[in-house]
């Protein structure tokens, strides 16, 4: 039987490492990092979601404020608080919740975030010094799945890794840190050929599909790592993940459970990115001062 891998406490874990941090950025600078969130619209599961990162901000210590913002804003509206949240000295991280209402262009919305406070790390100069090694700001969900595998003592360097899913939220960047920790690694997709023999091929496999358990056992190698992005309803309305949890808890070696696994990585690493971000701040601050 696999590993457990207990995103629960991990994210417990990252939260107070965050707390302690954000102590001490307090004492060092005489303010709280800030993280901002734009919501527009009503849509309900982005609600929950962003109550969930409020509640878990305040209770870390940061400051902030949820812009909530009616389904009738125009584009050029979040445009123009974007760029107030820009300038605001105050502000350290800009997290604008998607979907945002329907007609507005998402990809001018989030390229118009400051890529210094882009905390979610979807800016294409983040994507960019990602993808060329350089420092800046990594998405969340994806850097949740590395510290997950970090936990489980899984070595990367040398391993072969297969990301099933291509989305620039979570299957790319995914690929990006593995490569970066020196894993030879494939991304899979929608048009791949005979894609069970590419994921048993997996030491590490990472599923970003959003399809109910359509990996199973024959998708697995013996004693894999298995990190299951997934946040799916199946037709019972039950949430589970992209793999059958059940049959692939047999073969593999450490494996994440839906829910439980990566979900509460998302919100910790969000956290540790604000603070990131408000450091880099700071420090530049203080080069040009
Ligand atoms: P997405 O943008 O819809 O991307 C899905 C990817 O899966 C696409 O690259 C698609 O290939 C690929 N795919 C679809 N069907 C496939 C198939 N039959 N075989 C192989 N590949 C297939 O989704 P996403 O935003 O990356 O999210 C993926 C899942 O993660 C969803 O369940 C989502 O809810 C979940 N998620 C969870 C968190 C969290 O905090 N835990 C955060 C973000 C997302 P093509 O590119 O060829 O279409």
């Amino acid at each position: 039987m696999a590993t457990l891998i207990d995103g629960k406490a991990v994210a417990k874990l990252v939260r107070s490492e965050v707390a302690q941090g954000v102590a001490a950025f307090k004492a060092q600078y005489g303010r709280a990092p800030g993280l901002h969130v734009v919501l527009a619209g009503d849509d309900s599961a982005s609600a929950i979601y962003v109550r969930n990162k409020e509640k878990a901000a305040l209770e870390t210590g940061f400051e902030g404020k949820v812009h909530r913002l009616p389904a009738s804003v125009s584009e050029e509206q979040i445009l123009g608080l974007v760029r107030e949240l820009n300038e605001d000295h105050a502000v350290d991280g800009i997290l604008v919740q998607l979907p945002l209402p329907n007609g507005m262009r998402s990809d001018k919305v989030l390229e118009t975030v400051s890529a210094a406070k882009d905390v979610d790390g979807f800016h294409a100069v983040n994507v960019g010094a990602l993808w060329s090694g350089q420092r800046g700001l990594v998405p969340c969900t994806p850097r949740g799945c590395l510290r997950l595998l970090d936990e489980t003592g899984v070595k990367l360097e040398g391993a072969r890794a297969v990301v099933v899913g291509r989305s620039n939220i979570v299957g790319k960047p995914v690929a990006a840190l593995l490569l970066a920790r020196h894993a030879t690694v494939t991304i899979a997709h929608s048009k791949t050929h005979d894609l069970a023999a590419i994921c048993r091929e997996a030491d590490i496999l990472v599923a970003a599909v959003g399809r109910a358990r359509m990996l199973g056992a024959a998708f697995i190698k013996p004693g894999a790592a298995v990190i299951d992005v997934g946040q799916n309803l199946d037709a019972a309305g039950k949430l589970c993940g992209d793999v059958d949890f059940d049959a692939a808890e047999k073969v593999a070696g450490s494996i994440t459970p839906v829910p439980g696994g990566v979900g509460p990585m998302t919100i910790a690493m969000l956290l540790e990115n604000t603070l990131t971000a408000a450091h880099a701040r700071e420090a530049q601050a203080g080069l040009l001062g």
